[in-house]
C-alpha cells in the first residue's frame, strides 16, 4: 500500500495535568500554530489522558479551559483548525480499547515514560497510565492523521502508533491505518527542568522552580531563569563549546527558539558571555513573548462560556471525521452493529 494515499493531515494534543510550561509552547503549541494553513490540523485537550493519575474533579475543567486559552492565545484560530477536548469524541476510547487488544503487553513494557513516571512505584499507579500509550496511537489514527509534531519525549509513543497501524493493517489484511509520522523540528524539542538539566521540563514536576508557566509574571520569570541551575563557565565561543554542558545547553536552546533563531546564532552574539549577562537577557526575551500570550490567555479565561462553546463546535467537526473511520474499523474488525 503506498501511504501516499492519505490525505496529509496533523493531529496533536496536550493533557490538562498542570498549568502550561515554556516547554509545552515551545515544543508543542508555538509549532502546532506554525503549521496552521499549511495542512488541515486538529489539535486536542487529552482530558482523558490527564485523568491516567489522579486530578481533582473540581480543576480538572479549569485547567481543560486553561490549555484551550494557551492555544488559542498562542495563535490557533478555530476556523483554521479543529481545536476540542478528547472527552467530548467518545469515539478515543472506543478505537482505545481495539488497539489495547493490538499493542501487545511487551511494546508497553518498553515505554520509557512509564518506567520515568512509574518510578519505583509501578504497582500502584494505574492500568490507564500503562495502556495510555495506546489511547494516544487512537487519539492520532481516529483521524488518520499523517503527520504529529510533538516533543522529543513523545517520539517512542508515535513511534509504538505506527507499530499499532502495522500490526493492525497486516492482522486484518487491510491498509486502513496510515504510518503516521512523528515531526520533531526546530530548536527546543526538549526543553529541560531549570534545576537539572538531565532532566525534562514537565507541568507536572514537583518544584515550581524547575519550569516556567505560561502564567508566571515578569517577577517569577526573573527569579527563575536567575536560579537556574549552570556550570560556572562562560557561555563558550562556539556551539561544539555546549557539549556535556546541558544546562547552558537547555538555556541558549530556549533563548534560540524564543527568538527564531539557531543555537549557534545565540552563540555567536554571546561568546563568552557570563551567566550574570546572559541570564538577564534570557529573562527579558522570556517576558516580552510570554507576556503578550499570557495576558491574552486571561482573556479568554475570563469568558469561560466562549472557551466551552469553541471546544463543543471543535468536538463537533471532529466527531464528523472520527466516527465514519471508528464504524470502519468496527467493519474490518467484524464487530456487528444493527
Ligand atoms: P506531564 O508532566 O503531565 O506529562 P508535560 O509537560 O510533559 O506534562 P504533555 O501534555 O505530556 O506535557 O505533552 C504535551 C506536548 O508538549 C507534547 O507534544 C510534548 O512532547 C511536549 N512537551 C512537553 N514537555 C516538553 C519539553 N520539556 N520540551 C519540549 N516539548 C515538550
Ligand atoms: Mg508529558
Amino acid at each position: 500500500m503506498t501511504q501516499t494515499a492519505f490525505t496529509p493531515r496533523v493531529f496533536s494534543g496536550i493533557k490538562p495535568s498542570g498549568g502550561l510550561t515554556l516547554g509545552n509552547y515551545l515544543g508543542a503549541i508555538k509549532r502546532f500554530v506554525g503549521i496552521q494553513g499549511q495542512m488541515e490540523t486538529i489539535y486536542c485537550v487529552v482530558d482523558m489522558h490527564a485523568i491516567t493519575v489522579w486530578q481533582d474533579p473540581k480543576e480538572l475543567a479549569n485547567m481543560t479551559r486553561e490549555v484551550a486559552a494557551g492555544y488559542l492565545a498562542a495563535g490557533l484560530d478555530p476556523s483554521q483548525s479543529i481545536l476540542f477536548n478528547q472527552s467530548q469524541v467518545a469515539a478515543h476510547a472506543e478505537l482505545g480499547w481495539i488497539f489495547n487488544c493490538v499493542a501487545r503487553v511487551g511494546w508497553m513494557n518498553r515505554m520509557t515514560q512509564f518506567k520515568d513516571k512509574a518510578g519505583s512505584n509501578a504497582e500502584k499507579v494505574s492500568l490507564g497510565l500503562y495502556a495510555y500509550p495506546a489511547l494516544m496511537a487512537a487519539d492520532i489514527l481516529l483521524y488518520h492523521a499523517t503527520h504529529v509534531p510533538v516533543g522529543e519525549d513523545q517520539k517512542q509513543h508515535v513511534e509504538l502508533t505506527r507499530d499499532i497501524a502495522a500490526k493492525f493493517n497486516h492482522d486484518f489484511k487491510t491498509d486502513f491505518f496510515p504510518l503516521t509520522e512523528p515531526v520533531i523540528d526546530g530548536p527546543a524539542t526538549r526543553i529541560m527542568n531549570l534545576r537539572d538539566g538531565t532532566k525534562k521540563m514537565s507541568k507536572s514536576g514537583e518544584s515550581d522552580m524547575e519550569r516556567i508557566n505560561m502564567t508566571d509574571d515578569a517577577d517569577k520569570i526573573a527569579k527563575k531563569f536567575k536560579k537556574a541551575k549552570t556550570d560556572p563557565e562562560p557561555l563558550p565561543e562556539t556551539a561544539e563549546g555546549l557539549a556535556g554542558r546541558p544546562e547552558a545547553r537547555n538555556l541558549v536552546e530556549i533563548y534560540a527558539a524564543l527568538n527564531d533563531m539557531t543555537p549557534e546564532a545565540v552563540i555567536t552574539e554571546y561568546a563568552g558571555a557570563q551567566w550574570g549577562k546572559f541570564k538577564p537577557a534570557l529573562a527579558d526575551l522570556a517576558v516580552a513573548k510570554l507576556a503578550p500570550i499570557s495576558d491574552e490567555m486571561a482573556r479568554f479565561m475570563a469568558d469561560p462560556a466562549e472557551i466551552d462553546r469553541i471546544l463543543g463546535e471543535g468536538a463537533e467537526k471532529a466527531r464528523a471525521i472520527a466516527n465514519p473511520i471508528l464504524r470502519d474499523t468496527y467493519d474490518v474488525v467484524g464487530l456487528l452493529r444493527s
